[in-house]
Protein backbone atom coordinates (compact mmCIF):
# COMPACT_ATOMS: atom_id res chain seq x y z
CA UNK A 1 0.00 0.00 0.00
CA UNK A 2 0.69 3.60 -0.46
CA UNK A 3 3.75 4.55 2.14
CA UNK A 4 3.53 7.31 4.39
CA UNK A 5 5.60 10.48 2.57
CA UNK A 6 7.60 10.94 5.66
CA UNK A 7 9.12 7.90 4.98
CA UNK A 8 10.82 9.60 2.32
CA UNK A 9 13.25 11.25 4.04
CA UNK A 10 14.81 8.01 5.62
CA UNK A 11 14.41 6.13 1.96
CA UNK A 12 16.53 8.62 -0.01
CA UNK A 13 19.41 8.77 2.50
CA UNK A 14 19.28 5.04 1.20
CA UNK A 15 22.10 5.02 -1.78
CA UNK A 16 21.84 2.02 -3.83
CA UNK A 17 24.29 -0.16 -6.43
CA UNK A 18 24.53 -3.11 -8.10
CA UNK A 19 27.48 -4.14 -6.13
CA UNK A 20 25.24 -3.97 -2.99
CA UNK A 21 22.19 -5.74 -4.88
CA UNK A 22 24.36 -8.39 -5.57
CA UNK A 23 25.71 -8.88 -2.31
CA UNK A 24 22.45 -9.41 -0.16
CA UNK A 25 21.29 -11.57 -3.35
CA UNK A 26 21.93 -15.63 -2.43
CA UNK A 27 21.94 -16.32 -6.07
CA UNK A 28 25.39 -14.32 -6.74
CA UNK A 29 26.25 -16.20 -9.82
CA UNK A 30 23.70 -15.39 -11.59
CA UNK A 31 23.53 -12.92 -14.58
CA UNK A 32 22.57 -9.23 -13.91
CA UNK A 33 19.27 -7.79 -14.57
CA UNK A 34 19.35 -7.48 -18.69
CA UNK A 35 19.08 -3.47 -19.05
CA UNK A 36 16.49 -2.31 -20.79
CA UNK A 37 16.34 -1.90 -24.30
CA UNK A 38 14.74 0.71 -26.56
CA UNK A 39 10.54 1.01 -26.56
CA UNK A 40 8.94 -1.98 -27.24
CA UNK A 41 6.21 -2.30 -30.03
CA UNK A 42 2.89 -3.03 -29.18
CA UNK A 43 1.28 -6.14 -31.30
CA UNK A 44 -1.13 -5.33 -33.42
CA UNK A 45 -3.62 -8.57 -33.45
CA UNK A 46 -7.27 -9.22 -33.48
CA UNK A 47 -8.98 -8.55 -30.40
CA UNK A 48 -10.39 -11.28 -28.19
CA UNK A 49 -13.55 -9.58 -28.52
CA UNK A 50 -14.43 -10.81 -31.81
CA UNK A 51 -14.32 -14.53 -31.25
CA UNK A 52 -15.04 -14.34 -27.30
CA UNK A 53 -17.65 -17.22 -25.73
CA UNK A 54 -20.17 -15.66 -24.00
CA UNK A 55 -20.50 -15.49 -20.38
CA UNK A 56 -20.47 -18.43 -18.37
CA UNK A 57 -20.58 -18.17 -14.34
CA UNK A 58 -21.23 -21.76 -13.83
CA UNK A 59 -18.09 -22.55 -15.35
CA UNK A 60 -15.95 -24.22 -13.30
CA UNK A 61 -12.92 -22.19 -13.92
CA UNK A 62 -14.24 -19.45 -12.04
CA UNK A 63 -14.04 -21.81 -8.77
CA UNK A 64 -10.78 -20.18 -7.51
CA UNK A 65 -12.93 -16.46 -7.30
CA UNK A 66 -14.87 -17.72 -5.09
CA UNK A 67 -14.92 -15.71 -1.65
CA UNK A 68 -15.95 -15.24 1.47
CA UNK A 69 -17.47 -11.87 1.50
CA UNK A 70 -17.75 -10.23 5.04
CA UNK A 71 -19.01 -6.66 5.94
CA UNK A 72 -16.16 -4.58 6.45
CA UNK A 73 -15.96 -4.09 10.34
CA UNK A 74 -13.96 -0.53 9.56
CA UNK A 75 -16.17 0.91 6.41
CA UNK A 76 -19.42 -1.51 6.37
CA UNK A 77 -20.75 0.97 4.10
CA UNK A 78 -18.85 0.02 0.88
CA UNK A 79 -19.26 -3.29 -0.24
CA UNK A 80 -22.15 -6.13 0.30
CA UNK A 81 -21.89 -9.50 1.62
CA UNK A 82 -24.64 -10.85 -0.15
CA UNK A 83 -22.79 -11.03 -3.73
CA UNK A 84 -19.60 -12.89 -4.27
CA UNK A 85 -18.25 -11.75 -7.82
CA UNK A 86 -15.94 -14.54 -10.02
CA UNK A 87 -15.12 -12.31 -13.06
CA UNK A 88 -15.07 -8.86 -13.89
CA UNK A 89 -15.32 -7.82 -17.85
CA UNK A 90 -14.71 -4.30 -18.04
CA UNK A 91 -15.38 -2.74 -21.70
CA UNK A 92 -14.36 0.91 -21.04
CA UNK A 93 -14.17 4.02 -23.51
CA UNK A 94 -12.59 7.02 -22.29
CA UNK A 95 -12.94 10.33 -24.35
CA UNK A 96 -10.74 13.33 -22.76
CA UNK A 97 -12.52 16.34 -24.52
CA UNK A 98 -15.66 15.66 -22.70
CA UNK A 99 -14.19 13.85 -19.75
CA UNK A 100 -17.12 11.34 -20.37
CA UNK A 101 -16.29 7.18 -19.45
CA UNK A 102 -18.22 5.10 -21.41
CA UNK A 103 -18.64 1.55 -19.25
CA UNK A 104 -20.30 -1.61 -20.13
CA UNK A 105 -19.63 -4.18 -17.14
CA UNK A 106 -20.19 -7.71 -17.12
CA UNK A 107 -20.02 -8.96 -13.61
CA UNK A 108 -20.38 -13.17 -13.34
CA UNK A 109 -21.26 -13.63 -9.69
CA UNK A 110 -22.50 -16.03 -7.15
CA UNK A 111 -25.42 -14.78 -5.12
CA UNK A 112 -24.72 -15.66 -0.85
CA UNK A 113 -28.10 -15.56 -0.28
CA UNK A 114 -31.75 -15.78 -1.22
CA UNK A 115 -33.75 -12.46 -1.75
CA UNK A 116 -35.03 -9.78 -4.53
CA UNK A 117 -32.35 -8.23 -5.45
CA UNK A 118 -28.39 -7.61 -5.44
CA UNK A 119 -26.59 -4.62 -4.37
CA UNK A 120 -23.19 -3.24 -6.21
CA UNK A 121 -21.26 0.05 -5.42
CA UNK A 122 -21.15 3.08 -8.21
CA UNK A 123 -20.38 5.75 -8.33
CA UNK A 124 -23.06 8.67 -8.14
CA UNK A 125 -21.78 10.78 -11.04
CA UNK A 126 -21.96 7.87 -13.30
CA UNK A 127 -25.61 7.24 -15.05
CA UNK A 128 -26.77 3.64 -15.48
CA UNK A 129 -28.78 3.34 -18.72
CA UNK A 130 -29.79 -0.69 -18.36
CA UNK A 131 -29.17 -3.57 -16.49
CA UNK A 132 -29.59 -7.15 -17.05
CA UNK A 133 -29.59 -10.27 -15.31
CA UNK A 134 -29.00 -13.26 -17.57
CA UNK A 135 -30.10 -11.84 -20.57
CA UNK A 136 -32.98 -10.18 -19.31
CA UNK A 137 -33.65 -6.17 -18.69
CA UNK A 138 -34.40 -5.94 -14.66
CA UNK A 139 -35.36 -2.87 -12.51
CA UNK A 140 -32.29 -1.18 -10.71
CA UNK A 141 -32.29 1.83 -8.09
CA UNK A 142 -29.03 3.94 -7.89
CA UNK A 143 -29.35 5.83 -5.00
CA UNK A 144 -25.64 7.58 -3.74
CA UNK A 145 -23.00 4.75 -4.20
CA UNK A 146 -25.73 2.16 -4.27
CA UNK A 147 -26.88 -0.07 -7.28
CA UNK A 148 -29.24 -2.07 -6.22
CA UNK A 149 -30.55 -4.57 -8.50
CA UNK A 150 -34.26 -5.64 -8.23
CA UNK A 151 -34.62 -9.03 -9.25
CA UNK A 152 -35.09 -12.50 -7.59
CA UNK A 153 -32.01 -14.54 -6.34
CA UNK A 154 -31.30 -17.50 -5.14
CA UNK A 155 -28.58 -18.45 -2.56
CA UNK A 156 -25.19 -20.16 -4.22
CA UNK A 157 -27.18 -19.54 -7.41
CA UNK A 158 -24.11 -17.89 -10.05
CA UNK A 159 -25.85 -15.24 -12.47
CA UNK A 160 -24.37 -12.68 -15.43
CA UNK A 161 -25.13 -8.79 -14.45
CA UNK A 162 -24.41 -6.68 -17.48
CA UNK A 163 -24.54 -2.76 -16.65
CA UNK A 164 -24.07 -0.44 -18.85
CA UNK A 165 -23.45 3.18 -17.30
CA UNK A 166 -21.60 6.67 -18.87
CA UNK A 167 -20.64 9.42 -16.98
CA UNK A 168 -17.59 11.78 -15.56
CA UNK A 169 -16.15 9.75 -12.66
CA UNK A 170 -15.55 11.25 -9.30
CA UNK A 171 -12.77 10.60 -6.95
CA UNK A 172 -14.09 9.88 -3.47
CA UNK A 173 -12.62 11.48 -0.28
CA UNK A 174 -10.25 9.42 1.47
CA UNK A 175 -10.84 8.14 5.03
CA UNK A 176 -7.77 9.57 6.28
CA UNK A 177 -5.39 12.82 6.80
CA UNK A 178 -2.29 11.23 4.80
CA UNK A 179 -1.14 14.53 3.05
CA UNK A 180 0.06 12.42 0.02
CA UNK A 181 -3.64 11.15 -1.11
CA UNK A 182 -7.19 12.92 -0.05
CA UNK A 183 -8.92 10.94 -2.56
CA UNK A 184 -9.45 7.84 -4.15
CA UNK A 185 -10.66 5.84 -7.56
CA UNK A 186 -11.13 7.34 -11.21
CA UNK A 187 -8.26 10.83 -11.03
CA UNK A 188 -8.74 13.12 -14.23
CA UNK A 189 -5.18 14.80 -15.05
CA UNK A 190 -5.64 18.54 -16.69
CA UNK A 191 -4.59 16.96 -19.82
CA UNK A 192 -7.54 14.62 -19.82
CA UNK A 193 -5.04 11.63 -18.87
CA UNK A 194 -6.55 9.14 -15.91
CA UNK A 195 -5.42 6.67 -13.50
CA UNK A 196 -6.63 4.87 -10.32
CA UNK A 197 -5.70 4.22 -6.99
CA UNK A 198 -8.26 3.20 -4.28
CA UNK A 199 -7.36 2.15 -1.32
CA UNK A 200 -9.26 1.09 1.09
CA UNK A 201 -11.99 1.65 -1.15
CA UNK A 202 -13.05 3.66 -4.48
CA UNK A 203 -12.69 0.97 -7.41
CA UNK A 204 -16.82 1.80 -7.61
CA UNK A 205 -16.00 5.87 -8.94
CA UNK A 206 -15.82 3.70 -11.88
CA UNK A 207 -17.11 0.28 -12.46
CA UNK A 208 -19.75 -1.36 -10.33
CA UNK A 209 -18.32 -3.27 -8.01
CA UNK A 210 -18.33 -5.51 -4.91
CA UNK A 211 -15.54 -3.10 -3.35
CA UNK A 212 -14.37 -4.58 -0.25
CA UNK A 213 -11.15 -7.17 -0.28
CA UNK A 214 -12.89 -10.61 0.66
CA UNK A 215 -14.27 -10.69 -2.67
CA UNK A 216 -11.89 -11.78 -5.15
CA UNK A 217 -12.61 -11.92 -9.10
CA UNK A 218 -11.06 -12.22 -12.03
CA UNK A 219 -10.75 -9.53 -14.63
CA UNK A 220 -10.69 -8.50 -18.10
CA UNK A 221 -10.71 -5.19 -19.53
CA UNK A 222 -10.79 -3.67 -23.21
CA UNK A 223 -9.54 -0.36 -23.25
CA UNK A 224 -10.53 2.28 -26.21
CA UNK A 225 -8.72 5.61 -25.69
CA UNK A 226 -8.11 8.00 -28.74
CA UNK A 227 -4.71 7.34 -30.68
CA UNK A 228 -1.28 7.82 -29.71
CA UNK A 229 -2.88 7.42 -26.11
CA UNK A 230 -3.16 3.71 -24.84
CA UNK A 231 -5.26 2.13 -22.06
CA UNK A 232 -2.78 0.05 -19.19
CA UNK A 233 -4.68 -1.83 -16.90
CA UNK A 234 -3.81 -5.02 -14.44
CA UNK A 235 -2.16 -8.56 -15.89
CA UNK A 236 -1.33 -9.36 -19.16
CA UNK A 237 -1.85 -6.95 -22.49
CA UNK A 238 -3.76 -9.88 -24.82
CA UNK A 239 -4.55 -7.74 -27.90
CA UNK A 240 -3.63 -3.70 -29.29
CA UNK A 241 -5.75 -2.64 -32.25
CA UNK A 242 -5.91 0.84 -33.82
CA UNK A 243 -9.15 1.81 -35.92
CA UNK A 244 -10.64 5.07 -36.83
CA UNK A 245 -8.57 7.25 -34.68
CA UNK A 246 -8.97 5.06 -31.49
CA UNK A 247 -6.51 2.63 -29.82
CA UNK A 248 -8.25 -0.19 -28.13
CA UNK A 249 -6.41 -2.73 -25.69
CA UNK A 250 -7.20 -6.05 -23.70
CA UNK A 251 -5.95 -6.87 -20.80
CA UNK A 252 -6.19 -10.62 -18.63
CA UNK A 253 -5.23 -10.73 -15.05
CA UNK A 254 -5.20 -14.78 -14.70
CA UNK A 255 -5.37 -14.71 -10.68
CA UNK A 256 -8.07 -13.57 -8.98
CA UNK A 257 -7.88 -9.54 -6.80
CA UNK A 258 -9.53 -7.88 -4.76
CA UNK A 259 -11.21 -4.31 -6.44
CA UNK A 260 -8.65 -2.12 -3.86
CA UNK A 261 -5.70 -3.65 -6.06
CA UNK A 262 -7.18 -3.21 -9.67
CA UNK A 263 -6.16 -0.30 -11.56
CA UNK A 264 -6.69 1.36 -15.13
CA UNK A 265 -4.26 4.37 -16.75
CA UNK A 266 -5.19 5.71 -20.13
CA UNK A 267 -2.80 8.42 -21.59
CA UNK A 268 0.42 8.85 -23.90
CA UNK A 269 2.57 5.98 -22.40
CA UNK A 270 5.82 4.61 -23.63
CA UNK A 271 6.81 0.79 -22.51
CA UNK A 272 10.29 -0.52 -22.11
CA UNK A 273 11.04 -4.00 -20.48
CA UNK A 274 13.89 -5.65 -18.55
CA UNK A 275 14.28 -9.30 -17.38
CA UNK A 276 15.01 -10.82 -13.99
CA UNK A 277 17.21 -13.85 -13.69
CA UNK A 278 14.77 -16.72 -13.67
CA UNK A 279 13.27 -14.83 -16.74
CA UNK A 280 10.43 -12.47 -15.77
CA UNK A 281 9.84 -9.98 -18.47
CA UNK A 282 9.23 -6.68 -16.05
CA UNK A 283 7.49 -3.74 -18.38
CA UNK A 284 7.72 -0.03 -17.48
CA UNK A 285 5.13 2.26 -18.78
CA UNK A 286 6.25 6.05 -18.13
CA UNK A 287 4.79 9.21 -19.97
CA UNK A 288 5.89 9.34 -23.36
CA UNK A 289 7.24 13.00 -22.88
CA UNK A 290 9.46 11.79 -19.93
CA UNK A 291 11.37 8.68 -21.07
CA UNK A 292 14.33 8.96 -18.54
CA UNK A 293 11.91 8.06 -16.12
CA UNK A 294 11.82 4.54 -16.93
CA UNK A 295 15.78 4.40 -15.80
CA UNK A 296 15.13 4.32 -12.41
CA UNK A 297 12.60 1.66 -12.29
CA UNK A 298 14.78 -0.65 -13.83
CA UNK A 299 16.49 -2.17 -10.30
CA UNK A 300 13.13 -3.62 -9.56
CA UNK A 301 14.33 -6.29 -11.74
CA UNK A 302 17.54 -6.86 -8.83
CA UNK A 303 15.03 -6.57 -6.13
CA UNK A 304 12.07 -9.42 -7.47
CA UNK A 305 15.23 -11.70 -7.60
CA UNK A 306 16.52 -10.57 -3.74
CA UNK A 307 12.53 -10.86 -2.70
CA UNK A 308 11.89 -14.61 -4.73
CA UNK A 309 15.11 -15.64 -2.59
CA UNK A 310 13.37 -15.21 0.64
CA UNK A 311 9.42 -15.17 -0.31
CA UNK A 312 9.63 -17.97 -2.59
CA UNK A 313 8.88 -17.87 -6.37
CA UNK A 314 6.78 -14.68 -7.83
CA UNK A 315 2.80 -15.88 -7.51
CA UNK A 316 1.64 -14.21 -11.00
CA UNK A 317 3.11 -14.18 -14.50
CA UNK A 318 3.48 -10.96 -15.24
CA UNK A 319 4.82 -7.66 -13.69
CA UNK A 320 4.82 -3.74 -14.39
CA UNK A 321 5.05 -0.20 -13.51
CA UNK A 322 2.97 2.29 -13.99
CA UNK A 323 4.16 6.04 -13.61
CA UNK A 324 1.24 8.88 -13.07
CA UNK A 325 0.73 12.07 -11.33
CA UNK A 326 0.14 10.54 -7.70
CA UNK A 327 2.33 11.93 -4.65
CA UNK A 328 1.87 8.24 -3.71
CA UNK A 329 2.12 4.51 -4.89
CA UNK A 330 0.66 1.41 -4.21
CA UNK A 331 0.72 -2.50 -5.17
CA UNK A 332 -2.39 -2.67 -7.58
CA UNK A 333 -1.63 -6.13 -8.93
CA UNK A 334 0.61 -7.04 -11.19
CA UNK A 335 0.57 -3.62 -12.56
CA UNK A 336 2.30 -1.24 -9.74
CA UNK A 337 1.12 2.06 -9.69
CA UNK A 338 3.24 4.83 -9.03
CA UNK A 339 3.64 7.99 -8.69
CA UNK A 340 6.33 10.17 -10.63
CA UNK A 341 8.52 11.32 -8.11
CA UNK A 342 12.01 10.36 -6.24
CA UNK A 343 10.60 9.24 -3.26
CA UNK A 344 7.70 6.89 -4.96
CA UNK A 345 10.07 5.78 -7.48
CA UNK A 346 12.99 4.67 -5.14
CA UNK A 347 14.17 1.13 -4.92
CA UNK A 348 13.14 0.88 -1.81
CA UNK A 349 9.61 1.73 -2.28
CA UNK A 350 10.00 -0.86 -5.60
CA UNK A 351 10.98 -3.54 -3.28
CA UNK A 352 8.11 -2.49 -0.61
CA UNK A 353 5.52 -2.55 -3.45
CA UNK A 354 6.56 -5.86 -5.24
CA UNK A 355 6.54 -7.59 -1.46
CA UNK A 356 3.04 -6.97 -1.69
CA UNK A 357 2.62 -9.04 -4.59
CA UNK A 358 3.13 -11.86 -1.58
CA UNK A 359 1.82 -10.01 1.47
CA UNK A 360 -1.47 -8.39 -0.04
CA UNK A 361 -2.02 -9.59 -3.50
CA UNK A 362 -1.55 -13.49 -3.05
CA UNK A 363 -3.09 -13.67 0.03
CA UNK A 364 -5.27 -10.82 1.06
CA UNK A 365 -6.66 -9.00 4.63
CA UNK A 366 -10.49 -10.35 5.14
CA UNK A 367 -11.20 -7.41 6.29
CA UNK A 368 -9.44 -3.84 6.52
CA UNK A 369 -8.58 -4.13 10.42
CA UNK A 370 -5.85 -6.17 9.53
CA UNK A 371 -4.06 -4.13 6.93
CA UNK A 372 -0.98 -4.32 8.87
CA UNK A 373 -0.68 -8.53 7.46
CA UNK A 374 0.47 -6.67 4.07
CA UNK A 375 2.23 -3.41 5.45
CA UNK A 376 4.08 -5.01 8.38
CA UNK A 377 5.68 -7.68 6.19
CA UNK A 378 6.21 -5.28 3.03
CA UNK A 379 7.88 -2.55 5.68
CA UNK A 380 9.87 -5.31 7.36
CA UNK A 381 11.21 -6.59 4.02
CA UNK A 382 12.29 -3.41 2.85
CA UNK A 383 13.72 -2.43 5.92
CA UNK A 384 16.11 -5.66 5.37
CA UNK A 385 16.56 -4.47 2.14
CA UNK A 386 17.75 -1.22 2.95
CA UNK A 387 19.96 -2.55 5.75
CA UNK A 388 21.69 -5.31 2.96
CA UNK A 389 21.78 -2.05 0.30
CA UNK A 390 23.50 0.66 2.39
CA UNK A 391 25.82 -1.44 5.05
CA UNK A 392 23.73 -0.99 8.38
CA UNK A 393 21.81 -3.99 10.64
CA UNK A 394 18.33 -4.69 10.72
CA UNK A 395 18.42 -3.65 14.37
CA UNK A 396 19.76 -0.26 13.34
CA UNK A 397 17.27 0.28 10.89
CA UNK A 398 14.54 -1.66 13.14
CA UNK A 399 16.06 1.21 16.15
CA UNK A 400 14.94 4.01 13.75
CA UNK A 401 11.45 2.31 13.05
CA UNK A 402 10.64 2.38 16.80
CA UNK A 403 11.52 5.90 17.38
CA UNK A 404 8.73 6.50 14.94
CA UNK A 405 6.27 3.58 15.87
CA UNK A 406 5.42 5.06 19.19
CA UNK A 407 4.45 8.18 17.98
CA UNK A 408 2.10 6.13 15.37
CA UNK A 409 0.54 3.92 17.52
CA UNK A 410 -0.68 6.76 20.08
CA UNK A 411 -2.10 9.05 17.48
CA UNK A 412 -3.46 6.35 15.18
CA UNK A 413 -4.15 3.31 17.34
CA UNK A 414 -2.50 0.06 17.74
CA UNK A 415 -2.12 -1.28 14.19
CA UNK A 416 -5.12 -4.25 14.09
CA UNK A 417 -7.59 -1.75 16.41
CA UNK A 418 -6.84 1.72 14.56
CA UNK A 419 -9.09 4.81 14.07
CA UNK A 420 -10.98 4.07 10.73
CA UNK A 421 -10.76 7.75 9.41
CA UNK A 422 -6.90 7.20 10.01
CA UNK A 423 -6.22 5.03 7.54
CA UNK A 424 -2.63 4.25 5.70
CA UNK A 425 -1.04 5.60 9.08
CA UNK A 426 2.69 4.79 9.93
CA UNK A 427 0.51 2.55 12.62
CA UNK A 428 0.01 -0.04 10.47
CA UNK A 429 3.96 -0.41 8.74
CA UNK A 430 6.07 -0.05 11.80
CA UNK A 431 4.39 -2.00 15.01
CA UNK A 432 4.18 -4.96 12.95
CA UNK A 433 7.58 -4.32 11.29
CA UNK A 434 9.03 -4.82 14.71
CA UNK A 435 6.88 -7.64 15.58
CA UNK A 436 8.10 -9.36 12.97
CA UNK A 437 11.82 -8.83 13.75
CA UNK A 438 11.72 -9.68 17.63
CA UNK A 439 9.80 -12.66 16.05
CA UNK A 440 13.12 -13.20 14.22
CA UNK A 441 15.17 -13.16 17.11
CA UNK A 442 12.91 -15.42 19.23
CA UNK A 443 12.47 -18.59 17.04
CA UNK A 444 15.76 -17.92 14.80
CA UNK A 445 16.66 -16.82 11.36
CA UNK A 446 15.76 -20.34 9.62
CA UNK A 447 12.57 -20.88 11.09
CA UNK A 448 11.49 -17.46 10.89
CA UNK A 449 12.06 -17.09 6.65
CA UNK A 450 10.47 -20.58 6.54
CA UNK A 451 7.23 -19.34 7.77
CA UNK A 452 7.32 -15.97 5.90
CA UNK A 453 7.96 -18.32 2.85
CA UNK A 454 5.29 -20.82 4.18
CA UNK A 455 2.32 -18.28 4.92
CA UNK A 456 1.52 -16.88 1.27
CA UNK A 457 2.39 -20.23 -0.17
CA UNK A 458 -0.62 -21.89 2.93
CA UNK A 459 -3.80 -20.88 0.37
CA UNK A 460 -2.94 -19.04 -2.37
CA UNK A 461 -5.44 -16.69 -4.13
CA UNK A 462 -7.19 -16.29 -0.36
CA UNK A 463 -8.50 -13.86 2.04
CA UNK A 464 -6.90 -14.48 5.68
CA UNK A 465 -9.05 -13.06 8.95
CA UNK A 466 -7.22 -12.41 12.34
CA UNK A 467 -7.65 -15.30 13.91
CA UNK A 468 -6.70 -17.47 10.89
CA UNK A 469 -2.90 -15.86 10.69
CA UNK A 470 -2.55 -15.64 14.55
CA UNK A 471 -3.66 -19.28 15.03
CA UNK A 472 -1.62 -20.75 12.30
CA UNK A 473 1.39 -18.68 13.53
CA UNK A 474 1.32 -20.10 16.94
CA UNK A 475 0.96 -23.40 15.51
CA UNK A 476 3.99 -22.82 13.42
CA UNK A 477 6.12 -21.58 16.04
CA UNK A 478 5.12 -22.38 19.19
CA UNK A 479 4.99 -18.49 20.50
CA UNK A 480 2.60 -17.89 22.97
CA UNK A 481 -0.65 -15.66 21.20
CA UNK A 482 -0.42 -12.80 23.73
CA UNK A 483 3.02 -12.25 22.28
CA UNK A 484 0.90 -11.12 18.50
CA UNK A 485 -1.89 -9.73 20.31
CA UNK A 486 0.01 -7.16 22.49
CA UNK A 487 1.54 -6.01 19.26
CA UNK A 488 -0.97 -5.60 17.33
CA UNK A 489 -3.80 -4.63 20.21
CA UNK A 490 -2.04 -2.68 22.73
CA UNK A 491 -2.22 0.85 22.79
CA UNK A 492 1.12 1.06 23.21
CA UNK A 493 4.73 -0.07 22.17
CA UNK A 494 5.53 -3.79 23.82
CA UNK A 495 9.18 -4.17 24.75
CA UNK A 496 11.49 -5.16 22.59
CA UNK A 497 14.33 -7.55 23.04
ZN1 LIG B 1 2.66 -0.98 1.49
Amino acid sequence: MRLPRRLGALLLTTALGCGLLTACNDDSSGDAAQPAGSPTPARDVSLPDETKAPPDPDDPALDPALSRPVEDSLYPDVGDPSVDALRYDLDLAWSPDSRTLDGDAIIELRSTESGDHLQLDLGEPLEVSSVTLDGAEVEFQHVGKDLVVEAPVTKDERYVLDVAYSGTPQPTPAPTNRTDFSTTGWTITPDGETWTMQEPYGAFTWYPVNDQPSDKAYYDFTLTVPSPWIGIANGVMTAQKEYGGLTTTAWHLSKPASSYVVTVAMGDYTRTTNTTQSGLEISYWVPSDRPELASGLQAAAAGLDWLKNLLGPYPFDSLGFLLNDSRSGMETQTMISLGATDYTTSTAVLVHEMAHQWYGDEVTPQDWRDVWMNEGMAMYLQGCWEAAADGRTVDAVMDHYAELERKARAAAGPPAAYDPQQFGQGNIYYGPALMWHELRKKIGDDAFWKLVRAWPARAPETNATYDEYLDWLVNRTHVHRSFFDSWLLDPTTPPRS
